[in-house]
């Protein structure tokens, strides 16, 4: 018997609830039945307030082997479920306390963490950190926050290694896009060189020292959407570790990052969605203190004259992208595996997976239909079959198309 969970994709409204199961020593303990625990099964119903199914979550039933799963539990751990709408996403919270109590006051810790860094790097907000950056464009630097530092450190650094398929500055191009999503109709070419003209990761200068950043010229805007929510999930799995919290899960849409174990398991097991999210997962990977993303265009996408536009947007040409594609990346924390899932799908299947070979810790899975090829090619970097792993007592995954097989 296998405990499963459903990951909830972008639900549309705020929830906070928990369920528990309880844990003892004895390890391997079933869970008890809970809202989401059996929802998400491979094959199971969905349920009705779902209206994207992202990744499913499934912590499995494999005999307990390392990981922290042989450390001696000095209390009962119960399970409990937190849910909130956050950066435009549902950020689901697994996390295995003592007590309902201590459980609420962390995950609150966790979502009020999630909430500022909400409120200094959204784009949406004409008041955030990010957008007040964005402001002063060409003109002195200006000292920032330690956090708005950092994921601009990072996001420069993958800009740099990903020769500007990642680029933080996108802001002007990507809002073009979201009015033609609203509109449904193509910017026009002028309108894009405008844009594109505005966008370069080299005049986002930033001063470690000082901890300031400037954008070079007038006119250019920030975007961190592409990054944002791992960032946030790393940040959120770090003040649950600080409330004593380590077997936990922090879930921010298609960014999971996952702590120790659930006790008596060797890991948590996550399914990746296929190309069709309606479908169930073909392949899922078990993983512990480790961040799983995909990026992919199954969501947010417009299409105009029988074209679908990514909001994922090609820096060089300022389009959104028009292959499909599904990328998968694991990597040892969410800010990494975040920003690289969107770099590689800009990339490709071939450059996308050479540059994630170059990182420390970092796996990826690319699953993409060619331009005129109607079947799904599969592509992996070399260690990412050692990742796949299959629920215990549920029908095995269906057999990859065409790809490494698990
Ligand atoms: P999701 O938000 O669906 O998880 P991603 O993590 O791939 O998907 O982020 C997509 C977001 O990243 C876009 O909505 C936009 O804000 C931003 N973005 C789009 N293109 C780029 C790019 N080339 N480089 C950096 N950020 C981008
Ligand atoms: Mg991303």
């Amino acid at each position: 018997m296998s405990s499963s969970e459903t990951l909830l994709g972008r639900a549309g409204r705020l929830r906070l609830e928990w369920v528990a199961s309880r844990y003892g020593r004895s390890r391997g303990a079933p869970a008890q039945g809970g809202p989401g625990e059996t929802e998400g099964r491979p094959g199971g119903g969905r349920p009705m307030d779902v209206w994207w199914l992202a990744l499913v979550l499934t912590t499995v039933t494999a005999p307990a082997v390392s990981l922290g799963a042989d450390r001696d539990e000095p209390e009962e751990l119960e399970r409990f479920e937190f849910l909130e709408t956050h950066m435009g996403s549902a950020f689901k919270l697994v996390v295995y306390c003592t007590g309902p109590a201590p459980a609420s006051a962390a995950a609150r810790s966790a979502f009020d963490r999630i909430a500022q860094l909400d409120a200094t790097l959204s784009d949406y907000r004409v008041d955030s950190e990010l957008s007040r950056l964005g402001d002063r464009a060409g003109g002195p630097p200006i000292p920032v926050s330690a956090d708005l530092f950092e994921v601009l450190r990072r996001s420069r650094e993958l800009s740099e290694r990903s020769d500007g398929a990642f680029d933080a500055t996108i802001n002007p191009v990507v809002k073009l896009w979201r009015r033609a999503r609203r509109n449904r109709e193509l910017p026009s070419p002028e309108q894009l060189d405008q844009a594109r003209s505005r966008v370069d990761w080299r005049r986002l200068e930033l001063d470690p020292d000082a901890r300031t950043a400037r954008l070079a010229s007038e006119g250019m805007r920030l975007d961190v959407g592409g990054i944002a929510k791992g960032y946030a999930s790393d940040a959120a799995l770090k003040v649950l570790r600080e409330a004593g919290i380590t077997r936990a899960l922090v879930a921010g849409a298609g960014d999971i990052v996952v702590g120790d174990p659930p006790p008596g398991r060797s890991g948590w097991l996550v399914g990746i969605a296929p190309l069709d999210p309606s479908g169930p997962p073909e392949r899922y990977v078990l993983l512990a203190n480790q961040a799983v993303s995909t990026s992919g265009d199954a969501e947010r996408f417009v299409e105009i004259d029988g074209v679908r536009y990514s909001h994922i947007v090609d820096p060089r040409t300022g389009l959104g992208l028009t292959s499909r594609s599904s990328v998968t990346v694991v990597a040892p924390d969410g800010t990494t595996s975040d920003s690289l899932a969107t770099a590689a799908s800009v990339l490709g299947p071939d450059r996308g997976l050479h540059l994630i070979e170059q990182i420390e810790g970092a796996e990826a899975l690319f699953v993409s239909i060619p331009d005129g090829a109607d079947a799904p090619e599969v592509a992996s970097t070399p260690g990412f079959d050692a990742l796949l792993a299959e629920p215990e007592g549920e029908p095995g995954p269906v057999p990859a198309l065409g790809g490494p097989e698990a």
